[in-house]
């Protein structure tokens, strides 16, 4: 029914911009996570960012400090299953932006550190969970030789003809209790070089060859801790941006695993991909709206200190006109972001692909908001005496991380070819 007013008002805004209203529990939620992500998050991620990377892993690093607060939050995977699916995908969508909009790095390293916690209950192994519990986890499925070919699953429609699948850097054989691994993942392994234990993806050999007859590799899904013997690091990796997210490689020499530790075997392995993709990638899509809203936040406080042309930036039109346009696309950013995740989370039959369109599109959107606000800021922006060159830096991994975007697009239109193949659209 129509709602009416008696008298003009402002509309009702909230952290979250035009948000319908919050139950008391997302309320409380929402405010101790943004409390959390403005006091230990935002000042813990500057103060990383200036760090080298060694210095950022090394022993009374601040970045410890960061597990030990969110510990404290009580945010655990199972907290959100006491709500009603609605409400929990809201919340885990407010929790995800809220931790980006503190620092995009530490939002990605708390994110990724429950990973193989979280497929170790989904398998329903106990033995794993309590292996995987309070450890910082990664998740460990690129190799320095397999990038953007980790998601090509689809070996008919994706790989040249007649031309064997990648096996990657980092290979498993499979033998009837153990399973041993060589080789290394790829420096790019969000959280690789702090982790106590990976979730870890590899082409596998059973006794019958890496490859099957189409020249697609076998696999398995395993939990590896990384404390066992022949696992060892390299450096910490120096990267431009999302500086506090410890990255580097792992490598594994003849590195002995209990086969009980795989949660996907030979056949069950290209699901598992797809189900851990479509999971996890979902988390992009949060973190970066919180990005696109912290870069809008600076950008609208600038504008109301600083005067050129006779007044304030926000008094002339032109400059309305920006910060209208970065808010709205902040809040596509959000919406987007939230059915990419309600979908991965409630439908029957999600795909990493549907997932990675929502990341592509926020992530897209965060790049443009975060490059206006830096434009907003004029020479200023360009200095380190302001924050939003840190966001500049932070935003361009996200157009990578998680799968590169144009490559995440071409595998969109993949699925779409494959859908009107089976009569979608054509009813
Ligand atoms: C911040 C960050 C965090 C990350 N976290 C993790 C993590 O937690 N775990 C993990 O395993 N990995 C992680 N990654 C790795 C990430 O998934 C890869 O970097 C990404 O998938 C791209 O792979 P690549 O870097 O090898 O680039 P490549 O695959 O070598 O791609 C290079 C370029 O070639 C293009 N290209 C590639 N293939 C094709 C093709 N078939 N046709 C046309 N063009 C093509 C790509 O679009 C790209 O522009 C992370 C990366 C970053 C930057």
């Amino acid at each position: 029914m129509l709602k009416l007013k008696s008298e003009l008002s402002l509309p009702a805004v909230g952290l979250t911009g035009f948000e319908t209203p919050l139950c008391e529990e997302e309320a409380a939620i929402q405010g101790v996570v943004h409390q959390f992500a403005r006091d230990v998050l935002r000042p813990i991620g500057r103060e990383l960012d200036k760090m080298t990377a060694a210095e950022v892993c090394a022993p009374g690093s601040p970045f410890w400090s960061v597990f030990e607060e969110a510990a404290k939050l009580g945010m655990t995977p199972d907290l959100l299953e006491q709500f009603e699916p609605a409400v929990a995908h809201r919340l885990e969508s407010m929790i995800g932006e809220e931790m980006g909009w503190g620092d995009a790095g530490l939002a990605v390293s708390l994110t990724v550190m429950n990973f193989p916690l979280e497929m170790a209950r989904a398998v329903g192994n106990q033995e794993l969970v309590e292996l995987c519990a309070g450890k910082i986890g990664c998740w460990m499925i690129t190799h320095p030789d397999k990038g953007t070919d980790v998601g090509a699953f689809d070996m008919q429609r994706e790989w040249p003809a007649g031309q064997p699948g990648n096996k990657g850097s980092m290979l498993a054989r499979v033998g009837a209790d153990e399973i041993v691994i060589n080789g290394q993942c790829s420096a790019w392994v969000s959280n690789g070089a702090v982790a106590q234990v990976a979730l870890g993806y590899l082409s596998a050999d059973y006794g019958n060859g890496f490859l099957d007859e189409n020249g697609r590799p076998h696999g398995v899904t395993v939990i590896i801790p990384l404390d066992l013997p022949g696992v060892s690091r390299g450096k910490p990796l120096e990267k431009i941006g999302q500086r506090a997210l410890p990255q580097g490689e792992i490598y594994f020499d003849n590195v002995k695993v209990p086969k009980r530790f795989a949660v996907a075997l030979q056949d069950e392995y290209y699901g598992n991909v797809a189900s851990a993709w479509s999971f996890a990638g979902t988390h992009m899509g949060q973190v970066f709206t919180g990005v696109a809203r912290a870069a809008f936040e600076m950008a609208l406080h600038y504008c109301h200190e600083r005067k050129q042309g006779g007044q304030l930036l926000i008094d002339h039109q032109l400059t309305r006109y920006r910060l209208g346009d970065m808010l709205r696309r902040v809040e596509l950013c959000r919406a987007v972001a939230r059915r990419s995740l309600a979908y991965a989370r409630q439908s029957p039959s999600g795909h990493p692909w549907a997932t990675a369109s929502g990341k592509v599109t926020v992530t897209e959107e965060a790049e443009k908001v975060v490059t206006e606000a830096f434009r907003l800021f004029g020479g200023n922006g360009t200095t380190l005496e302001y924050p939003i060159e840190k966001l500049v830096r932070d935003v361009r991994a996200a157009l990578i991380e998680d799968g590169e975007n144009t490559m995440l697009t071409t595998r969109l239109g993949y699925l779409c070819q494959q859908l009107y193949a089976e009569g979608w659209t054509q009813g």
